[in-house]
């Protein structure tokens, strides 16, 4: 189904699967887990950003765009995703990945691993900066951009993480979907737990749960900025989402976010976060990465043991992929091992 009459490329079959997680709610003494398998999207080894690029790439596909330039880090699940669904739709695709300095001398000369490896098995053409910051980033872009043009191509621009109002969409319908599952199984989520970075996902959950999951508190765990700047964003995208389809004013209200999970830094795996992926695996075959969906699982473990959450109840953990970011982090998880003993 396509919401509120915008358009929208196929990329995955729906819905994704929803599983309760028994063994790891019971590891934890409770609440009743449940887990949204939204890594188990048909594209690309999968993950959240194919819910928004339905929507991206389908309003590309209708302003008849044939080349998709967008941007991330080296290791940019969206920018993956974004190759292999320009690649199932015929499209051309330009990554812009920018990292922190020494980022072009380490994409030429070691080996591409993750995502990274996954960009290159897409042929996409990866343009690597050394800067991260905003303006290096829109510079590169509009470079990018007006090459394509002048060589008689048109290009669609798709901001990082696929976060603007059309990309939120996507997540809006996630909330849809949710709530057909949650009544099919006759289970009511008092609480929903996402990964936050750029904020489409939990800007669309929090939008789509006002509008039809009313009762579900939605519950950003940010693996970067700060709560306070988290919040603003997530507000200020659902709100500008809101408008733009129509919506009386913004219905949802203030986002709630945790930032007591993000140890040193974006990518930085956490101590807390790789207990997380082991707990997952090991009780439930899981599999998730240690830059989002790991330090996610380790804010709920967290508000657990903290008492915050309460042992009763029914949680939904929206499992947003990123399964090639482990993959790529070889030398930190052997580090870790060994501290614990294991290896
Ligand atoms: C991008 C991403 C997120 C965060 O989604 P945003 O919409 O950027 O906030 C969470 N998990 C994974 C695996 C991602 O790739």
């Amino acid at each position: 189904m396509s919401l509120f009459g915008r358009p929208r490329a196929r990329l995955s079959s729906w819905p994704t699967p929803l599983e309760e997680c028994p063994r790891l709610s019971a590891a934890l003494g409770g609440p009743h887990l449940w887990v949204k398998r939204d890594d188990l999207t048909d594209l690309g080894l999968g993950g959240n950003k194919v819910r928004k690029l339905e929507y991206l790439l389908g309003e590309a596909i209708s302003q008849g765009a044939d080349t998709v330039v967008t941007t991330g880090a080296l290791q940019s699940n969206h920018a993956r995703l974004t190759a292999a669904a320009c690649r199932r739709l015929g499209l051309e695709v330009v990554l812009v990945l920018a990292d922190q300095a020494g980022a072009v001398a380490a994409a030429a000369s070691e080996p591409a691993r993750g995502n990274l490896l996954l960009d290159r098995l897409y042929g996409a053409r990866v343009v690597v900066l050394d800067d991260d910051s905003d303006p290096a980033i829109a510079a590169a872009m509009d470079e990018v951009a007006s090459d394509l043009i002048r060589r008689g191509r048109r290009p669609y621009l798709i901001p990082v993480g696929g976060s603007n109002p059309i990309g939120v969409l996507g997540y809006v319908g996630a909330a849809l979907e949710i709530a057909g599952q949650a009544q099919t199984e006759g289970v009511a989520f008092d609480h929903l737990f996402v990964a936050t970075g750029s904020c489409g996902t939990q800007a669309g959950l929090h939008l789509g749960a006002a509008l039809y999951l009313p009762g579900t508190q939605v519950h950003g765990v940010t693996i970067s900025r700060g709560a306070g700047a988290q919040m603003a964003r997530v507000d200020a995208l659902a709100a500008e989402t809101a408008a733009r389809l129509g919506l009386p004013g913004h219905p949802a209200p203030p986002a709630v976010v945790h930032d007591g999970y993000v140890g040193e830094g974006y990518a930085v795996p956490t101590r807390e976060g790789w207990e997380a992926i082991l707990l997952a695996g090991r009780t439930e075959g899981l599999v998730l990465d240690p830059v989002y969906t790991g330090k996610a699982l380790s804010g709920l473990i967290g508000l657990i043991r903290e008492g915050i959450l309460g042992t009763t109840g029914n949680v939904l953990f929206v499992h947003t992929g990123g399964a090639p970011g482990l993959l790529a982090q070889t030398a930190a998880f052997h580090h870790y091992l060994t501290q614990t003993g294991e290896v």
